[in-house]
C-alpha cells in the first residue's frame, strides 16, 4: 500500500462505470478491496480482471472490517445499500473509518445517514467524471484524475472523517469543491440535470423527425451524446432532484418558446439578439 495512502482495505457496492474506476484506483494502491453488484456478470468481470479480493453477497456481511465503504449504485438503490451498510458499520467491532456514496445528489442520502446515525463516519461525494456509458467494462483507471469532486459533509460531521474523505479524493486526482448537500443539488439540476433532460429532448425530438444519430453533424452529435446515458440512472436522478429540475426546464421551455415566436414572426431582428445573448453566454 502506499505510504500516504489512508486505508488499507474498503468495499465497493455497484461496479459499473464509477464504482468499476473506483476500485481500480484503490486496487491500483495496494488497497484489499471487497466488492458486491446485484448483476453477478459485472461482479464476475471484476474478480477476473484480479482488482477484487473479496466478493460479497447481498447482505454484504463482513463489511465492517473494512476501513472504507463506497456505495457506487444508482440514487434510489444507494438507499437501501445504505440502510445495509449501517447496519454493519454501527455493530460493534466495526473497523470502518469513512462511508461515502458517488451518487449525482447528494441531500436524500445525507438526510438518511444521519437518520441512520452515521453522521459521524458519512461524507457524501459526488466526482464530476463520467461517460454516457455504463457497466464494469466502461470503467477505467485514472478517471478521477483532474476532474472536479464536490464534497458534502453532514451537519455536525466529525472533522477526521472530512480530512479521509479529502484525502481519498485527492489521492486520485480529484479537485475538491466542498459544498452543502442541499446547495449542491440546486446547482446540479443546471449544471448537469439540465443538459442531460435537454439531450433526450432533442434525441426524441429528432426521432419524431425521422432522424436517427448518424444523421447528424459533429455539432448534433455532440450535443446528443448524453443522451445515450443509463435510463436507470437518469430516472433515479430526475425523481430524487424532480423540484429543482423542474425549475430548470421551465427557464428552457421560456427560451425555447421566445425562439419560436422570433421564427414565427420573421423577426429578425429577435433571433439575432437571442443569438448574440447566446454567443455572449459562451464567450464568458
Ligand atoms: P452504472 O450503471 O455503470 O453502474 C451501476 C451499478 O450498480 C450496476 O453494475 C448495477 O448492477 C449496480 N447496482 C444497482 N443496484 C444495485 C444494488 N441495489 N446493489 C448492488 N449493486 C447495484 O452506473 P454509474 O455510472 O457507475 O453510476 C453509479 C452512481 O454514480 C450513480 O449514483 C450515479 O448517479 C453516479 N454518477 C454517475 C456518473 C456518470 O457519468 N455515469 C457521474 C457521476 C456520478
Amino acid at each position: 500500500m502506499s505510504e500516504t495512502f489512508p486505508f488499507d482495505s474498503a468495499a465497493v457496492i455497484g461496479l459499473g462505470l464509477i464504482g468499476g474506476a473506483v476500485v481500480r484506483d484503490l486496487a491500483a494502491r495496494g488497497v484489499r478491496v471487497s466488492a458486491y453488484d446485484r448483476d453477478p456478470v459485472q461482479l464476475e468481470a471484476a474478480r477476473s480482471d484480479g482488482v477484487v479480493s473479496r466478493a460479497l453477497d447481498a447482505s454484504l456481511r463482513g463489511l465492517g472490517e473494512v476501513q472504507l465503504v463506497v456505495i457506487a449504485v444508482p440514487v434510489d438503490a444507494a438507499l437501501d445499500v445504505l440502510r445495509l451498510v449501517a447496519a454493519q458499520v454501527c455493530a460493534a467491532g466495526s473497523r470502518t473509518l469513512l462511508v461515502t456514496d458517488v451518487g449525482s445528489t447528494k441531500g436524500r442520502i445525507e438526510s438518511l445517514a444521519v437518520e441512520l446515525g452515521l453522521a459521524q463516519r458519512f461524507i457524501g461525494s459526488h466526482p464530476m467524471a463520467g461517460d454516457h456509458r455504463s457497466g464494469w467494462s466502461a470503467s477505467r483507471a485514472g478517471l478521477f484524475a483532474g476532474a472536479p469532486l464536490y464534497l458534502c459533509a453532514p451537519p455536525g460531521a466529525a472533522a477526521p472523517t472530512l480530512g479521509l474523505a479529502r484525502r481519498l479524493w485527492s489521492e486520485l486526482g480529484a479537485s475538491l469543491v466542498e459544498i452543502d448537500a442541499r446547495e449542491h443539488d440546486l446547482r446540479v439540476a443546471w449544471t448537469s440535470h439540465l443538459p442531460h433532460m435537454v439531450a433526450a429532448t432533442l434525441g426524441l425530438a429528432l426521432a419524431r423527425g425521422g432522424f436517427r444519430r448518424d444523421d447528424l453533424g459533429p455539432g448534433g452529435r455532440d450535443m446528443t451524446r448524453i443522451a445515450g446515458s443509463s435510463p436507470e440512472m437518469w430516472t433515479a436522478i430526475g425523481i430524487d432532484n424532480a423540484a429543482a429540475i423542474d425549475e430548470t426546464l421551465a427557464a428552457a421551455e421560456a427560451e425555447l418558446a421566445r425562439f419560436r415566436d422570433a421564427l414565427r414572426r420573421s423577426d429578425a431582428g429577435r433571433l439575432r439578439e437571442r443569438f448574440i445573448a447566446a454567443r455572449a453566454w459562451f464567450d464568458q
